[in-house]
């Protein structure tokens, strides 16, 4: 059984979101201890929660159809219906954030949601759970199953009776859920990984362009898909930034994930945690010298300290593919021209950023590089307002802002005779 009525389906959205935010603190909590995220970090992604839960509960009662020209011995108009069953699998660097981006919308539209946490990070998304209940979604409307990838991700993906899917995590699982999905071609909308390019021009202000751009590496641990872990600077430029970089990166405070302060916490695991000391080494191997970090505090806990390789190049592994980690590549450009080429020379498409005080360069830019989102003089902002996706293999769809609302609808047209 669905929600029935785009009124019941705005008023329990708003209460889940009511119901979220009176919970802010307990979730936030909880959400440090499921990934080990900053404790500042996890109250902004509780935040963004209610925010989206609040986006999509306006929205529910704006889902039009349309009437249409047609011949006047007929009446033909659209229903805009919900697509049915969605399968959601979500990722363990941002669970309530994006079981938000994912159960929001599809309630909105009037779905039912099987949504299935990462086997690292299964607490907020039980928690949510239970406050739907309260909230008033009836059973079986929401169903939130815990259990591991190769399994019941897997099984979501083949499920017959599944109408859609939507995934956030690693291209890699990304194709198998593509492929997985062909059986009863299920709606597909794929959220995956990135290798970002950051493109500071000469004429960048220093005052914010270095703290953003180490804020771009190292929020949640560089554990973000948007990352922008390729920070082209212009050659006559290099020195001076690469310095200010390194002076920044080297005060980013680690530690307990818990405590106020610290704004990076460790990686959320074992394997993540393995996976980015062996880029370290990569990196050396390659020729790559660590400006700042590089090396692993050691004691407790997988922190890894905050790194920038320099002397990189565009085709080293270490700027190819998705690290996942604090750790960021600079790589020199000669102009403009030289600066897109090479932040486009990815297979890669989710984000990017430019750094200038020259609008049209700005805006030049923008358009040039092939990413589903360009920030300018900023970094990682993101708000259900605005679509987020990526080009390229990072990706098919945009989820957020009306976008969610084409991925949980399909279009009926009926012809009426008169
Ligand atoms: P992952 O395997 O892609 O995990 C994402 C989600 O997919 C999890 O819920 C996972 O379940 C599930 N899953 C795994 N195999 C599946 C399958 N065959 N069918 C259906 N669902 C499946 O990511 P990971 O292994 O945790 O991380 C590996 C790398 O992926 C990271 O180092 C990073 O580079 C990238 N990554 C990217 C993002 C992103 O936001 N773009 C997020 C996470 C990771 P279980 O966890 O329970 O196995
Ligand atoms: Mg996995």
């Amino acid at each position: 059984m669905a929600l029935d009525g785009a009124h019941q389906r705005s008023r329990c959205l708003l209460k889940i979101a009511d119901l979220i935010e009176q919970h802010a603190d307990e979730l936030a909590t909880l959400e440090t201890l499921n990934n080990g995220m900053a404790i500042s970090l996890a109250r902004g992604m509780v935040a963004g929660a209610v925010d989206t839960f609040r986006y999509y509960a306006g929205w529910s009662t704006k889902i039009y159809g349309e009437t249409n020209p047609s011949d006047p011995s007929f009446f033909n108009y659209t229903l805009r219906e919900p697509i049915g069953v969605c399968g959601q699998i979500i990722p363990w660097n941002g669970p309530i954030a994006m079981l938000a981006w994912k159960i929001a919308p599809a309630l909105a539209c009037g779905n039912v949601s099987i949504l299935k946490p990462a086997e690292q990070t299964p607490l907020t998304a039980l928690r949510i759970g239970e406050l739907m209940l309260e909230a008033g979604i009836p059973d079986g409307v929401v169903n939130i199953i815990t259990g591991y990838g190769e399994t019941a991700g897997a099984a979501l993906a083949t499920h017959p009776n599944i109408d859609k899917v939507a995934f956030t995590g690693s291209t890699e699982v990304g194709k198998l859920i593509l492929q997985a999905s062909a059986g009863n071609l299920k709606r597909v909308s794929l959220e995956l990984g990135g290798k970002s390019p950051n493109v500071i021009f000469p004429d960048a202000d220093l005052e914010t362009a270095v703290p953003n751009s180490v804020f771009g590496f190292t929020m949640l641990s560089g554990q973000v898909c948007c990352a922008g872990t390729r920070v082209f600077v212009q050659c006559d430029f290099h020195d001076r930034f690469v310095d200010a970089l390194t002076r920044y990166t080297e005060k980013v405070v680690t530690g307990d994930p818990l405590n106020v302060k610290t704004t990076v916490g460790p990686l959320v695991s074992k394997e993540q945690f393995d996976r980015v000391k062996g880029y370290l080494d990569i990196g050396k191997n390659e020729g790559a010298r660590t400006a700042a970090g590089g090396t692993l505090p050691g004691g407790k806990g997988y922190f890894v300290n905050p790194t920038v390789f320099v002397d990189v190049k565009n085709d080293m592994k270490i700027a190819r593919e998705e690290i996942f980690g604090p750790v960021a590549s600079v790589i020199p450009f000669k102009d403009e021209n030289d600066a897109v080429l090479q932040g486009n020379d990815t297979t890669y498409g989710l984000a990017a950023a430019v750094w200038t005080e020259d609008v049209g360069r700005a805006h030049r830019v923008a358009r040039a590089l092939k990413a589903g989102t360009v920030w300018v003089n900023c970094y990682n902002n993101i708000d259900s307002i605005s679509p987020f996706g990526g080009y390229k293999q990072s990706g098919i769809g945009r989820e957020l802002g009306k976008h969610s609302i084409d991925l949980y609808t399909q279009i009926k047209s009926v012809w009426m005779k008169l």
